[in-house]
């Protein structure tokens, strides 16, 4: 059966005890799947978006290398689909897409966090949203993966409809397919009235049409149509347009016409407030050190990040446990293994000393002075949050303490005092980054 062989392949891609976890337990709905779209259904509704997330671009691309379809992978919870019309074989729509344009309903310019990283793209979008055709024509929004592209854009295309404009949404793989399926019917006309109509165009990650000389062929002429008409367009992509390959010099320097703005990683204020947004939006409470550690021992990837939230929300609920920092690193660690940020003890240790202008033995010493308590107490718990793998004993042995009842003993001071002493809180986080990012920068030379 075909799903199986795709089933197959993608247990060579990912490790196996993923592939036990999360694929195993999938139920292949043949009855509601097509060629356009494939349903697996999942046991578990709280590893639904886990699954959907990480999975199901790996499930659609390698059906679409076995039968140059490229299908639309759903995953649903499995009681959910008691409900679907028995005659209708196509799966229900997802949650929060709504079936016309299917934009996410949550991608809008309320729900996207404003940093220094995507200011820029976030002001043009928003420009271009509330005044189509006129400043930013085209608007092109490029950087790395997982950094909001798809949000921004979406977000333009909610804000339009909510105005009543025609938007048309489209990745530049659908748009292809479309292309060739009009091709095939010989139906280029409904082709181009359908995209040539529309008041936004708005297509995400075209660096797919690369080397697509025929689709690239009919997308310029759509652009100048849609250009001159003074329509928006509104393009996404992994690079800025002189560096995606494969595409023919008239449109790279179309793409160029109006404004290039760039989506960078997001500093660490900034991941912080993108990640207590998705909290406050999906209703998970997870207290300050802990959206501390994700966002720190998490890669920029904002897709990423939430996945974990969820997989961790996930894992405590199925567990009847609370998200303490102790049971967010155990059950983080298979997610942020690969991550090389390598901090030491010694690391810890050296920077406070400097910081605060203390010497490294007295830290570790028995000294009770007020200033030595203190940076022993922030070393005690940056080394916590920083170095996972440290059990509470081998902290007490490092810090000269008598057991782990005393490192117990500072974790629980120093906590109060973050909750209710914002400046010292302000100098641990100051500390703690300094940390992160000294190590990173000696990472980097290597
Ligand atoms: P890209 O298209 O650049 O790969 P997406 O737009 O799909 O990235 O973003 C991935 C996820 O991260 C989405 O769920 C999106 O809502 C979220 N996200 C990214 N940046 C932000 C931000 N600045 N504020 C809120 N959510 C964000
Ligand atoms: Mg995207």
């Amino acid at each position: 059966m075909l799903y199986q062989q795709v089933l197959d392949l993608l247990k060579q891609e990912i490790p196996a005890d993923e592939y036990q976890k999360f694929i195993t337990p999938l139920q292949f709905d043949e009855k509601q799947s097509s060629s356009d779209t494939l349903l697996f259904l999942v046991p578990n509704k709280l590893l639904v978006r886990w699954i959907q997330t990480k999975y199901a671009d790996k499930i659609a691309h390698i059906y679409e290398s076995l039968t140059d379809k490229a299908p639309t992978v759903v995953i649903e919870h499995q009681s959910a689909c008691k409900h679907v019309n028995k005659h209708d074989n196509k799966p229900v729509a997802q949650k929060n897409k709504t079936p016309s344009t299917l934009l996410n309903t949550s991608y809008t310019f309320e729900n996207f966090v404003v940093g220094s990283s995507n200011q820029l793209a976030f002001a043009a979008a928003k420009s271009a949203a509330k005044s189509p055709g006129q400043q930013y024509n085209p608007l092109f929004i490029y950087g790395g993966s997982g950094l909001g592209k798809t949000h921004l854009i979406q977000a333009i295309g909610n804000y339009a409809i909510s105005q009543g404009f025609v938007v048309i949404y489209t990745t530049s793989e659908q748009f292809l397919n479309d292309f060739l399926y009009h091709v095939r019917n010989q139906t280029m006309d409904r082709f181009r009235q359908k995209y040539r109509q529309c008041d936004f165009l708005l297509i995400d990650d075209i660096q797919f049409l690369s080397n697509k000389e025929q689709t690239q062929e009919e997308f310029f002429h759509t652009f100048n149509e849609l250009y001159n008409l003074k329509k928006q367009i509104v393009l996404s992509s992994d690079k800025p347009p002189k560096k995606i390959a494969g595409f023919e010099e008239r449109l790279t320097s179309r793409f160029e016409w109006g404004l290039m703005a760039d989506v960078q990683p997001p500093g660490l204020e900034t991941k912080i407030s993108i990640i207590k947004k998705k909290c406050e939006m999906d209703n998970i409470y997870l207290d300050d050190e802990v959206i501390h550690y994700i966002s720190i021992h998490m890669e920029d990837n904002i897709r990423e990040i939430e996945s974990a939230i969820i997989y961790l929300n996930a894992h405590a609920n199925l567990l009847s446990r609370k998200i303490t920092i102790d049971f967010a690193t155990e059950v983080m660690k298979d997610l942020i293994k690969d991550r090389a940020v390598d901090i030491t003890l010694d690391d810890i240790i050296r920077v406070i000393a400097h910081e605060l202008n203390i010497k490294p033995s007295d830290i570790k010493s028995r000294k009770r002075s007020q200033p030595i308590v203190e940076a022993r107490r922030i070393g005690i718990y940056l080394a916590k949050t920083l170095t996972p793998e440290n059990k509470m004993k081998d902290l007490a042995e490092f810090f000269g303490l008598k057991d782990h009842t005393a490192v117990s003993h500072a974790m629980k001071k120093i906590n109060e005092l973050l909750k209710t002493d914002e400046n010292f809180k302000i100098k641990v986080e100051a500390l703690k980054s300094k940390i992160t990012s000294a190590k990173s920068i000696s990472g980097e030379k290597k």
